[in-house]
């Protein structure tokens, strides 16, 4: 099985566009860029998970097929704005050779899919339910959503277990500040990928996402046997000593991640090497399941 990380950025992509903080000026240094989220898996069918704005590139990057099935997790722009792009493998398919992709989503966020996208439904996808803790229809492989709570704007979240027959299972939680009940098949599963929009909880977090802070007890909790890959990463945190401290995107940590040893807060990372550094650091202190990776656009993790 593989699982290709076509995009591993927040909403907006990071360096974000007209930002000069810290975060955003080190990475632009570095050429590094993490694209919306979005990943592929490719086990006994290729299932693309989220499709946004940047999908077109993404597929180009790293050579991405027609895939077997598409799942939507929520309504905001960056996980569902690039179906249109799918219509691609359509023009390049020969006349009256074309079937729909599957493409499932929550009734609930269906309703702005569909909104936006009604023109694709029959023509391109094939419109298909996703209901929370029960088995999607018409795919081999075995995928499970699960609610997930990621504010007003979004009420149809949910996270996706995949498990294809003979493949290490995978939980993935896209946006979300956490979950109404924890279903017994989030527990132990080979491989988390989880969010980490920040490194620090915010003194307020809008709109509704999860911090590498607040992950460390559900990576503790479920304890994944394999690997936990991160992902969505913005430039939110707050930098020390940043005039771009002030700015809208950025917010003040609630209370840092503290160094067990020393009480001090963790430097916050400004870009991948710093990222990947610092949750080692962090995994070894505070005891949890290892490797954790921070993903990165282009990686591709096989097992
Ligand atoms: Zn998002
Ligand atoms: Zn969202």
């Amino acid at each position: 099985m593989e699982i290709r990380f076509l995009g591993t950025g927040s909403a907006w992509g990071v360096p974000e566009h007209s930002c000069e903080c810290f975060i955003c000026k080190r990475m632009t240094e570095l050429g590094e860029e993490r694209t919306r989220t979005s990943f592929l898996v490719i086990g006994e069918e290729s299932i693309l998970v989220d499709c946004g704005p940047d999908v077109r590139r993404q597929m180009l990057r790293l050579a991405v097929q027609r895939p077997d099935a598409v799942l939507i997790t929520h309504e905001h722009a960056d996980h569902f704005l690039g179906l249109d792009d799918l219509l691609a493998f359509r023009r390049a398919t020969p006349r009256d050779a074309w079937t729909l992709i599957p493409v499932y989503a929550t009734e609930m966020t269906w309703a702005s899919v569909e909104a936006r996208f009604g023109y694709l439904v029959g023509s391109l996808i094939d419109k298909r339910l996703a209901v929370p803790e029960r088995p999607l229809e018409g795919l081999r492989t075995k995928v499970r959503p699960f609610k997930t709570l990621h504010g007003p704007t979004a009420p149809g979240s949910v996270g996706y277990v995949i498990e294809g027959k003979g493949d290490p299972g995978i939980v993935y939680t896209s946006d979300f500040i956490g979950l109404d009940r924890e279903p017994e098949f989030l527990f132990n599963p080979d491989i988390l990928i989880i969010q980490s929009h920040w490194l620090n909880e915010p003194e307020r977090n809008r709109p509704h996402h999860m911090s590498f802070q607040c992950a460390i007890e559900y990576i503790a909790r479920w304890r994944p046997r394999r690997a936990t890959y991160l992902v969505h990463v913005s430039a939110g945190d707050h930098v020390e000593g940043d005039s771009a401290n002030n700015s809208l995107g950025k917010w003040r940590p609630k209370a840092p991640l503290p160094e067990p040893a020393t009480g001090r807060p963790y430097p916050v990372p400004l870009c991948q090497a710093d990222w990947q550094r610092l949750v080692d650091g962090i995994a070894e202190d505070y005891g949890l399941p290892r490797p954790i990776f921070v993903a990165r656009d282009g990686m591709v993790a096989r097992f």
